[in-house]
């Protein structure tokens, strides 16, 4: 349920995505004046309908030192709030299936672990006594303790009614355009305007959209990821994410039984007009894979399947942080897997609205890099 917009505010949050509510989280518990506006119903896009991966190993190498920060975030979010996440970190399996990809997985365990990531190497019957619901086209695969995965229905319901039980607000209203002022700016919505001293744009694949209605040029673009949502079935899965080497794979179950197929297999959509399509020959390749690696799959009714929008950056990096010559002006988006780091990015831009530095692992994720 959505308020109503008030006039006035300290800091607008412009997307009630896992950033956006995030950073309004931290900014209300700090005492902050602080709205989050949406364009529709809060918690509608990519951070609702993802697949909840908040896993270490299938993160690019780059980018592991802040997706271990992210899941720290997402630990303390857990451990300081009272609401429920449905977070279970009972670890994750990364499999191999052909002779290629078992290589491929000795390469990044040992690139992984010279970043300090603790992983158990799983063959022969210690893999099968580990997952004995794995196929036995699956020679090898990789443990780590911290994979993790959150039930992102249950996340959205926390986070908006922390936000207002800390006194902030989280409500329906599309930015369109902005108006400067002395040391501030007034945003028109179609909810009326709202005054405000900062605006954190965390708008995810539309941020470049809002980039523009303030004279800024970010290059943003979008993948349509698919999932896939089996009815319930008794759990097998021990709670384990598991992923694929070889990519565009995640599979877990969740608590209710039901298991969750992802990975990133491309559908089609249009973030200007919203509309969004499964690609049939992607989501039946998705599928055929997952019972390649799950043959129990098969025997499970398809519920449901859908595609929702991630923004990607073409440099790969997160966008977080002030701007450039324009006070007061914050973008916080992240780059594919948003959901697993989003707390994290929430966090430090909120403490950058409050004045402090970035820290250094951000110094190269400022929208400054895409302003000449
Ligand atoms: C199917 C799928 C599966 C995925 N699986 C995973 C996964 O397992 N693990 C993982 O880490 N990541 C996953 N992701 C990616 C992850 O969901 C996103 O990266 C993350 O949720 C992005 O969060 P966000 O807050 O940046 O943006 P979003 O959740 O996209 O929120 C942005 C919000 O901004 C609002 N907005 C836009 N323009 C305006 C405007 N003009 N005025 C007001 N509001 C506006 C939008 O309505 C939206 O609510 C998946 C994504 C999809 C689609």
């Amino acid at each position: 349920m959505s308020g109503v917009l008030p006039t006035s505010a300290e800091t607008v949050v412009v997307g009630a995505g896992i950033i956006g509510l995030t950073t309004a989280l931290h900014l209300a518990r700090a005492g902050r004046e602080v709205v989050v506006i949406d364009k529709a119903e809060p918690w509608r896009e990519g951070s609702a309908v993802n697949a909840g991966t908040c896993a270490l190993q299938n993160k690019v190498t780059d980018l592991l030192p802040a997706y271990r920060l992210g899941l720290a975030e997402w630990r303390r979010l857990v451990a300081e709030m009272d609401g429920d996440f449905g977070f279970i970190n009972r670890g994750g399996l990364r499999v191999a299936q052909s002779a290629e990809d078992v290589a491929a997985l000795r390469y990044r365990a040992a690139e992984q672990a010279a970043q300090g990531v603790e992983l158990e190497w799983l063959e022969g019957n210690a893999l099968r006594d580990r997952a004995p619901w794995l196929s036995p086209s699956v020679t090898a695969a990789t443990f780590c303790a911290d994979d993790s995965f959150a039930s992102p229905l249950l996340t959205g319901q926390a986070l908006i009614r922390a936000i207002r039980s800390e006194g902030g607000q989280v409500v329906v209203a599309a930015l369109t355009d902005r108006r400067e002022k002395g040391d501030g700016y007034d945003l028109l919505t179609e909810a009326g305007t709202l005054s405000c001293r900062n605006v954190v744009v965390a708008a995810g694949p539309w941020s470049d959209r809002v980039a523009s209605l303030f004279g800024i040029h970010l290059p943003v673009s979008l993948n349509v990821n698919t999932l896939s949502v089996t009815e319930r079935t008794g759990q097998f899965m021990d709670n384990l994410v598991v992923t694929h080497i070889a990519g565009r794979f995640t599979l877990k179950q969740f608590p209710n039984g039901s298991c969750i197929l992802g990975g990133g297999f491309q559908g089609r959509g249009d973030k200007d007009t919203g509309r969004k399509e499964l690609d049939l020959d992607q989501l039946q390749a998705n599928i055929r894979y997952q019972c390649s690696v799950v043959p129990q799959l098969q025997d499970l009714t398809l519920l449901r399947s859908w595609v929702g929008f991630t923004a990607i950056a073409t440099d790969g990096r997160p966008t977080v942080g002030p701007t450039p010559g324009r006070p007061g002006l914050f973008f916080a988006f992240s780059t594919n897997a948003g959901f697993s780091i989003g707390p994290y990015v929430g966090r430090i831009v909120s403490e950058a609205v409050m004045g402090r530095t970035m820290p250094a692992i951000a110094h190269d994720w400022t929208p400054g890099r895409f302003i000449a």
